[in-house]
């Protein structure tokens, strides 16, 4: 069964498209620049790259190409849009909506519409995907699988701000987290690693968005992105956790809005605004290199990381393996080592030489001894959307 898996952002689409269950990616690619008069596709397959520019005024011109690519005679992997069985659209905010992964109707529809004032910037590209998608491939199943509804059995001792609860039960105000699609992917794979469902983990994923979460028999039980995408660990451009007092104080003293505050925090803040540079592999090189400000930023960076360890620890009461994932995650030998460092009593030892090998595999990094394993698990969220579309077909 050949399964499409679309992740629509406001001037992209990925795609992939997937041999199920074989997980056999049979083609992949990227629409960029959309809107813009040089937008860009790329597109592989397992033998063929095909890269064009031309103007792509809207997702369903976008969209199209692919489509052509995909049945095209140079580079095709299809003959027919029917071939496609299914589709998996990402979608960021599923609200407390929905719980797990749907069937795409009229009603799933406006559920999604009824969310973007939660998440103005995601779920608009997201659901014009969707609606693309039906157009184009009028007879394929479509299935929305939602980043938030790994997170749904946070209890609501976690989720519920200390706030007067109207605005969480008349304004949907609480947490919901995110990266919910990679949590569960790498949490499933470190169960399956482990041979034990049970297993107490935290998932560290740190990419240009990073967060946290503590699982519990494969559930989510802690996380640390809430409302919206700025809480819990410095990441590229957001601060991550800070005093609110800040926010009243820049308010005030600098007579700032509540949008430039918000902009400050989440796009000119964390590492950028740390050392003026988001991409982690530059200050990284600057920190070897001497410069104290990004050596600074590296502290702070796994200081965080290793709070929250210490926090999701204590709420697991318990601790049989951290996970890292994501591309810091996967590649970043340096921050691994930094927050594993002088964590003996939570039982993590490093083995060094396991850290400095590079490897897309899973692997285990902490020393035989190590009474809490330390883990490296790529990430995969496209395929985790495709198992579940196979699995949603099983039903
Ligand atoms: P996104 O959240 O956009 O999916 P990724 O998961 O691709 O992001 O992660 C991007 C981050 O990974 C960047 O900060 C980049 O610097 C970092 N990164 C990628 N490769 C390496 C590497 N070899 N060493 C250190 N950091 C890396």
């Amino acid at each position: 069964m050949k399964v499409l898996v679309i992740n629509s952002g406001s001037s992209s689409i990925k795609f992939q498209l997937f041999k199920m269950p074989e997980q056999e990616v049979i083609a992949s690619g990227l629409v960029e620049k959309i809107g813009l008069k040089n937008g860009e596709i790329h597109y592989n397959t397992q033998k063929k790259s095909v890269n064009i520019e031309m103007e792509i005024p809207d997702h369903a011109v976008g969209l199209r190409e692919v489509v052509n690519l995909l049945m095209s005679s140079a580079s095709g992997v299809i003959s027919n849009v029917d071939e496609i069985e299914m589709i998996g659209h990402r979608v960021v905010h599923g609200g407390k909506e929905f719980l797990n992964t749907v069937e795409i109707n009229q009603d799933a529809i406006d559920r999604i519409k009824s969310l973007f004032n939660l998440a103005p910037l995601h779920n608009p590209p997201n659901h014009v995907g969707i609606v693309v998608a039906q157009d184009i491939f009028p007879n394929a199943r479509q299935i929305a699988v939602f980043d938030t509804s790994f997170h749904q059995t946070i209890p609501e001792k976690a989720h519920t701000f200390a706030i007067p609860l109207k605005f969480r039960d008349e304004h949907d105000i609480r947490l919901y987290g995110f990266h919910g699609i990679s949590h569960h992917y790498v949490s499933q794979k470190a169960i399956e690693y482990l041979h034990n469902p049970k297993a107490k983990l935290i998932v560290i994923h740190l990419g240009n968005g990073c967060s946290m979460t503590a699982v519990k028999d494969g559930k989510s039980i802690d996380h640390s992105l809430g409302f919206g995408p700025n809480q819990g660990l410095i990441m590229g451009t957001r601060s991550g956790d800070i005093d609110q007092g800040v926010i009243f104080y820049l308010m005030e003293k600098f007579n700032m809005g509540a949008q430039e505050v918000s902009d400050l925090l989440t796009k000119k803040s964390g590492m950028l605004g740390l050392t003026g540079d988001s991409d982690l592999r530059g200050i990284e090189e600057r920190a070897n290199n001497g410069d104290e400000t990004a050596q600074l930023a590296l502290e702070m960076n796994t200081y965080r990381i290793k709070k929250y360890i210490g926090t999701y620890t204590a709420v697991l009461n318990g601790l049989d393996a951290i996970v890292f994932t994501a591309g810091i995650g996967e590649n970043s030998e340096l921050i691994r080592a930094k927050v594993c460092e002088d964590m003996s009593y939570f039982g993590i030892e490093l083995d060094a030489n396991k850290n400095s090998i590079r490897s897309k595999e899973i692997r285990e990094i902490s020393t035989e001894y190590s009474r809490t394993k330390v883990l490296v698990i790529p990430t995969n969220e496209e395929l985790q959307i495709a198992k579940e579309c196979f699995a949603f077909q099983q039903k």
